[in-house]
């Protein structure tokens, strides 16, 4: 199943970012929140170490958006992270038409731990995940 992977890598996310990633999704809540992954591409993974609030970031209760042309030239945002209140750990069709970066990052109630949250590549595929230290 992971080697029909895009990403075809292991997504890192440092358990810091995954705290803050869940406590942002539950301030929202129940509407969506939306947040950039700040990380770095290598050869086996895609590590995701820190987070960036979008400019121009708007919430609503089944879409989050934000506009990619307000965002700084900055190579180092992997992805987007946003939750589904609705608690369905699947992309929708919008969230994969407006994929952004490598990742995406989706969480559902109760926001609780990774068993929380699900990752995807740009194709809506799952890919493997791990939270590091
Ligand atoms: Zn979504």
């Amino acid at each position: 199943m992971w080697r029909r992977n895009v990403v075809g890598k292991v997504v890192r996310i440092k358990r810091e970012v995954l705290d803050s990633i869940l406590t942002y999704a539950i301030t929202f809540h129940p509407r969506e929140s939306i947040l950039l992954l700040r990380g770095k591409t290598e050869k086996e993974a895609v590590v995701v170490y820190d987070l960036l609030i979008p400019p121009g970031a708007v919430h609503g209760e089944t879409l989050s958006s934000f506009n990619p042309w307000m965002l700084p030239l900055d190579s180092t945002i992997v992805g987007v992270a946003h939750s589904h209140p609705s608690g369905q750990l699947r992309p929708s069709r919008q969230d994969l038409d407006v994929f952004y970066g490598r990742i995406m990052v989706l969480t559902g109630p109760p926001y609780r731990s990774e068993r929380d949250v699900a990752v995807f590549d740009g194709e809506g595929r799952p890919a493997r995940f791990e939270i590091v230290d």
